[in-house]
């Protein structure tokens, strides 16, 4: 069985695109450039192979066995570059679950800790501008955060990438 590094799904077709190791559907291959596309137009000098690295990455990621839906504020996607971007969200990843639900990004410390009784994650990212979070949200159920977000979703729960100042 192949699976699709950009979706996580069966290829089920006889075609697909291989790219440097990874196995993609024609459609999520378009789609990943059109991510590209998008993500060069915050940072001209972004190179192709180093985004879709990066990317596919993130995407093959196991989380920590929590499904979450991901919301990126326009604060951040204009404020930040879209390596750092991607590094806090393959952090909060490997880091967040119910336990953890708050990371503080941040260009002011050096060490990892734990604050708030090992609720909030202090993680030191000198490459930011200012301070992020990553907040994880509980809905209660998919339908209801469904009506929140205002499509369907089979998730519970979302983080939120944001600048400090949003929350
Ligand atoms: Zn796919």
């Amino acid at each position: 069985m192949v699976i699709c590094d950009y979706c996580g799904r069966e290829i089920k077709e006889r075609d697909f695109v291989r790219l440097n190791g990874y196995n993609l559907h024609e459609m999520c291959y378009n789609l990943l450039i059109v991510d590209y596309l998008e993500a060069k137009k915050l940072n001209s000098s972004l190179k192709w192979w180093d985004f879709a690295k990066s990317e596919l990455l993130y995407r093959r990621q196991p989380s920590k066995g929590i499904n979450y839906e991901t919301i990126v504020t326009k604060g951040v996607l204009n404020e930040i570059p879209t390596e750092t971007i991607i590094r806090m969200l393959e952090i909060a990843r490997k880091f967040i679950d119910t336990k953890i639900n708050l990371i503080v990004f941040s260009p002011y410390v050096k060490d990892m800790t734990y604050e708030d009784e090992g609720r909030t994650l202090k993680y030191p990212t000198p490459e930011l501008p200012k301070k992020c979070y990553a907040k994880l949200d509980d809905f209660g159920s998919p339908e209801e955060l469904s009506k929140n977000i205002g499509y369907k979703v089979n998730t519970q729960y979302v983080l939120t990438l944001m600048l400090a100042e949003e929350y």
